[in-house]
């Protein structure tokens, strides 16, 4: 089979012929008909990230927005046949008997595995995948359009639960990207008002065909009082950019009582203020991707229409330009490769 392969951290993958993966008992073997080239990616390759760089596999495929077909299945494998439509995201493994397991918070259980960094992912034309841990893609979906939703799509879902958004709620999005512009569209599948801020009047434009009911350009003069005229600030600051100053605004931005959701990642610690923390009562929530449940709902919702997130598609012999166009932050929306 065709693959892109990590040999080295930092260094371009390598485009390989491979031999096709073989299921294990518990193991669908998948035909990879789209996967999203995610920021976290990137990060993986270059080995960035300190806690993923000691558990990344090498070599390995990346590639954690998987969408296909299944080819074959395990034997002891009941609830997929082949030609069924699935996804695979980044949980590859979760144990299932431990206290986060138990509770609902598969996200931290401890033994899990994670697809594109400690097993192969989907930058080929087969990946194998747990059973237990393979999603159904509706029908309404094509491959391109549900595999971003495996990362990307869960991410910002599974930001506004643990953010409690309410309908009627006042949210305002923080980066108008990848997260972002799927952000927006939730909050206002939810029933909430939503502003968008964003550095970039054309983002902020896309911003509005998503769906934002307002929005301000964080470069304008003191950017905290044109959001807090709305309304008197958010109830909700969902920060998806990676950017500092973002999380200085927001936490400014906030209406009294409100959350702070922490989902883009910053290469430096942010800065809270105890006192403004203290006096506004926030409450600072974060999230790491989601729940199976989370990625059912999510996918039930864009099945329905009310989430459609923008992409285009390259085929995978272009991974490495891609690549190169995010380290550049040339990239809009996000790419999908396809097989
Ligand atoms: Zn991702
Ligand atoms: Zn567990």
């Amino acid at each position: 089979m065709k693959a892109a392969v990590l040999r080295t951290l930092a260094e371009p993958l390598t485009h390989e012929e491979l031999p096709q993966p073989e299921p294990a008992a518990d193991e669908v073997l998948i035909r990879v008909k789209a996967c999203g080239v995610c920021h976290s990616d990137l990060h993986i390759a270059l080995g960035e990230w300190s806690q993923l760089k000691g558990i990344t596999k090498l070599p390995l495929i990346p590639g954690h927005e998987i969408a296909g077909v299944v080819e074959s299945v395990g034997a002891n494998v009941t609830n997929f046949k082949p030609g069924d439509r699935v996804g695979v995201p980044w949980l590859h493994y979760t144990c299932g008997t431990c206290e986060y397991c138990q509770s609902g918070r598969e996200t931290l259980c401890g033994k899990q595995q994670i697809t594109g960094v400690m097993v192969d992912g989907g930058f080929a034309e087969f990946v194998k995948a747990k059973a237990s841990h393979t999603v159904r893609v509706p029908d309404a979906l094509s491959f391109e359009e549900a595999a971003p939703l495996m990362c990307a799509g869960l991410t910002v879902y599974k930001a506004m639960r643990v953010a409690e958004a309410k309908a009627g709620q006042r949210l305002a999005v923080f980066g108008v990207g990848g997260l972002g512009h799927l952000a927006i569209q939730l909050g206002k599948a939810l029933g909430l008002e939503v502003g968008a801020l964003d550095v970039n009047n054309d983002k902020l434009a896309f911003a509005k065909e998503c769906g934002a009911d307002w929005t301000v350009n964080v470069t304008a003069e003191a950017p905290h009082k044109l959001i807090k005229s709305q309304g008197g600030g958010p109830h909700i600051a969902m920060v998806t950019s990676g950017n500092t100053v973002a999380y200085d605004l927001a936490l400014r931005s906030l209406r009294k009582g409100g959350t702070l959701a922490v989902v883009g990642m910053t290469p430096q610690p942010i800065s809270v203020s105890t006192v403004a923390l203290v006096s506004g009562e926030f409450r600072i929530v974060s999230s790491a991707v989601g729940t199976r449940a989370d990625l059912e709902a999510v996918l039930a919702m864009a099945a329905e229409g009310k989430l459609k997130c923008h992409y285009e598609t390259r085929p995978l012999e272009a991974i490495n330009e891609v690549f190169d166009a995010m380290k550049a932050g040339q990239l809009t929306g996000r790419v999908v490769l396809t097989l």
